[in-house]
């Protein structure tokens, strides 16, 4: 009786251990997905804690998805997070966190570019208290010169332009305490910059230096368009500087446009060659609507985003769940 009991304290302590959960955005990645998945669980299973690894399936158009399912029916550690299209990085990241059960929530990409190992040193901070560990990559072997540069400028940039100060060279491979998970969900924005958004939070964060690999298969889903957008977003959603700039071009297109009055006045009340600064006149017509065109450009762009803010649209939509219990529900969506 006694060992039973004594038994069953047991079971109901391991069975209601809050796990560390793994969420993993997986979109065409058929080629690594097993492999990403031998090394994650081998490490995981180093740390000695439960965890569950959540593969979000973000509309993938290979065989992703059922080898996601047969991965999930041979290990039930495994939880499947299908969306019912492609949603882009960043929201199939908040779909897999919104699913995540975890005391603390780790973002890793599929195709092994963050080595999981680096994930034992992000846990070992976690239990000294710390409430973010991101990782920052100190080389970049497998990226094109092109790549590293922009990404360079862009982190530059943003922390310029930014008031939350957001460290140079991170990705989104991070481990976020339950507090953080929690902050980052009740951010309700459609458009997710999720490495922004965490150092907006606060909290205690740490730098942990890792080196970031080649792509192990399969081809970057970052081509140079997605990287603007992406890039647009990140600078757009934490940091109004652009409206100032225009604002800046605007007054200073009206100071010279106050002294392009005052020659045109000049010319015709004091000369008689007043018909004769065509020249200017072509310049200033040129400048102006430029310099108005951007600027109603740069408007929109924000007005954009306030638009898709107040349509309230789900930011996701779950096609199928695998692998979770039955009664667990989703955050939000
Ligand atoms: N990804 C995704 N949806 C997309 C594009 C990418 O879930 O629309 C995933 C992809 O499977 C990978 C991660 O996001 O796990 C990072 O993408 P990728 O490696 O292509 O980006 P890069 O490392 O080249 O910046
Ligand atoms: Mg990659």
């Amino acid at each position: 009786m006694a060992t039973e009991e004594h038994l069953d304290t047991q079971n109901r302590s391991t069975s209601t251990e809050q796990p560390i959960s793994v969420v993993v955005p997986c979109f065409n990645e058929k080629d690594v997905i097993r492999v990403t998945h031998q090394r994650l669980s081998s490490t995981l299973s180093e740390i000695g804690h439960a965890f569950e690894i959540i593969y979000v399936d973000d509309g993938s158009r290979d065989t992703t998805l059922e080898i996601l399912r047969e991965m999930q029916l041979a290990d039930s550690n495994v939880r499947v997070v299908a969306l019912s299209r492609n949603f882009g990085h960043q929201v199939a990241v908040t779909a897999g966190v919104s699913n995540a059960r975890g005391e603390a929530v780790i973002l890793i990409d599929a195709d092994l570019q963050d080595p999981p190992e680096v994930i034992v040193e992000m846990v070992r901070l976690w239990r000294t208290g710390v409430d973010v560990a991101y990782g920052q990559r100190t080389d970049r072997p497998g990226e094109t010169a092109f790549k590293r540069f922009t990404a360079k400028l862009f982190y530059r940039l943003i922390n310029r332009m930014s008031d939350v100060s957001i460290p140079v060279d991170t990705g989104d491979f991070r481990l976020m305490s339950r507090r953080v998970v929690d902050a980052l969900l009740s951010m309700p924005e459609r458009d997710r910059f999720v490495r922004g958004m965490v150092s907006w939070v606060g909290f205690r964060q740490v730098a942990v230096p890792y080196r970031r690999e080649p792509r192990f298969a399969g081809e970057s889903k970052y081509p140079i368009l997605k990287m603007v957008r992406f890039a647009t977003d990140g600078l757009l959603s934490f940091s109004l500087t652009p409206l100032r700039v225009s604002t800046g071009i605007g007054f200073a297109a009206a100071v010279l446009a106050a002294f392009g009055i005052l020659y045109a006045l000049i010319l015709r009340l004091f000369t008689n060659v007043w018909v004769s600064g065509w020249t200017l006149l072509f310049i200033a017509v040129l400048f102006f609507s430029g310099v108005q065109l951007l600027s109603v450009g740069i408007i929109g762009e924000y007005l954009g985003r306030v638009y898709r803010e107040v349509k309230r649209r789900p930011l996701f939509l779950v096609g199928e769940r695998l692998g979770f219990d039955p009664d667990s529900h989703a955050n939000t969506s």
